[in-house]
């Protein structure tokens, strides 16, 4: 299979330089030439297959052709080491946990098979590949967890000093092994500065095989559509999609599900007050905005990643969008009140991107009754224990022992300046 920019579909490269490279040199976003979709033979038995049994489908139709079989499935069996369930708190109500990974997040889902697939297609050079991320949270330990002890990797992550929560700083600076980390004083946008410098370095780039692990690899989308025929396979008629979204992955994991064949009622693009999509879905204009911080953080995006391959998928046409994706924006104080009365109504603590789900899909049910919502919990509610405790008072969430065990480790990260030369020359020299 070859992949294409969405700037230039000319520009074609193969499946490895599209994962390595992740952005095409003219700044579009990579897909593939063809969009693969699953047969009958598939959708004869998907009810009654497993996760992973769903997981390697997929990853087969996408990479089937240059990824072999054995090597495929022991990719997804080691992403998939932890379940996606589906809970229902009220009639048509349903919440898939997507927090049960190693960070609490569903960005393992994707940072773990990138992993793993990266690692599969530099499996013959006898050089490390040298994987740079800049986080201002959440992405950077989905990361490292995800790299952490993969063979022939190292990772190097840059964090603006002070600016990451203190168990969000842990996730980065404890693992140790392959992974190192190095706070920077300076901004997130520094630490974008800096790794953009090293990439730009063309001898530096090439001979310390770097690479980057963004959210708009290909293969952090691959298998994020998994999930969605896994929750799907249990109901009786096609749910409506709900996704709290920021720079639009999951909700682009989703419409490559829907390719493949899955039967979706609706996809409901559920947004904090940095709404550019859903106004755009309403008044057919695209306006990125600067973005505004909420309690929802990590959708605090004013110019998503992905609405590239959104706008490809739809072939740049508004009205096929509009006839698929549904979208709504909700306030703080919104985000708050939900919080507190899914609590109240089902005993459920939804964290405050989810909460924004959980609004958007009663809104949408209001209008389309009877047709089931599946709303995607992004992530654990104690990674977000402040607003949390606020809402529904202290001790209303356990925290999991996976991130509880992190507040005694030992915090070990090298720090410098925003400087791109001494960064450079720190590289060099590991
Ligand atoms: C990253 C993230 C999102 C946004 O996902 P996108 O794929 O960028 O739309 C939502 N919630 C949480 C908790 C996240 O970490």
């Amino acid at each position: 299979m070859l992949y294409h920019s969405t700037n230039d579909p000319s520009h074609r490269v193969p499946l490895k330089e599209a994962i390595l490279r992740s952005l095409p040199p003219d700044n579009g976003l990579y897909m593939p030439d063809t969009l693969p979709v699953l047969g009958e033979d598939f959708w004869k038995v998907w009810r009654d297959l497993s996760f992973q049994e769903i997981g390697y489908a997929v990853a087969e139709a996408f990479f089937g052709e240059d990824v072999p079989e054995d090597a495929l499935s022991e990719i997804v069996d080691g992403t998939l080491e932890f379940d996606a369930p589906l809970v229902a708190i009220g009639k048509d109500n349903h919440v898939l946990e997507l927090f049960h990974g190693p960070t609490l997040a569903f960005k393992d889902f994707g940072a773990r098979f990138m992993a793993r697939l990266m690692s599969w297609l530099t499996r013959d050079e006898d050089r490390m590949l040298t994987v740079l991320v800049a986080t201002s949270g959440d992405t950077g330990g989905a990361v490292a967890s995800a790299f952490h002890n993969v063979p022939g990797t190292r990772v190097v992550i840059l964090y603006p000093k002070g600016k990451v929560s203190g168990l969000q700083e842990k996730q980065l600076t404890t693992l140790g092994g392959n992974i190192e980390a190095i706070e920077i004083d300076g901004t997130f946008d520094d630490c974008q500065r800096l790794v953009k410098s090293a990439f730009l370095d063309r001898e530096l780039s090439e001979r310390l095989n770097l690479t980057s692990a963004n959210s708009i690899n290909l293969s952090r989308l691959v298998p994020q559509s998994f999930y969605y025929i896994h929750s799907a396979k249990t109901l009786d008629n096609p749910p409506a999609f709900v996704i709290p979204s920021g720079n639009f992955g999951n909700l682009t994991a989703g419409l490559l599900a829907r390719q493949l064949g899955l039967p979706v009622a609706k996809f409901v693009a559920a947004t904090n007050i940095n709404d550019v999509v859903p106004s755009y879905l309403a008044s057919g204009e695209y306006q990125p905005q600067p973005s505004q911080s909420t309690i929802s953080n990590a959708m605090d995006v004013g110019a998503p990643s992905n609405f590239a391959r959104m706008q490809a998928l739809f072939g740049d046409s508004w009205d096929e969008m509009a006839a698929v994706i549904d979208g709504l924006a909700f306030n703080d104080e919104e985000t708050r009140a939900m919080i507190r009365r899914t609590h109240v109504e089902s005993g459920y603590a939804i964290d405050p991107h989810g909460a924004v789900g959980l609004l958007a899909a009663e809104a949408w049910r209001l209008a389309h009754p009877g047709t089931p919502t599946i709303t995607l919990e992004t992530a654990h509610p104690a990674k977000f224990l402040d607003v949390m405790e606020q809402e529904l008072g202290t001790g209303s969430v356990a925290i999991p022992e996976r991130l509880a065990i992190l507040a005694d480790r030992e915090k070990v990260a090298g720090s410098m300046g925003a400087d791109e030369s001494a960064f450079k020359d720190w590289l060099q020299t590991r």
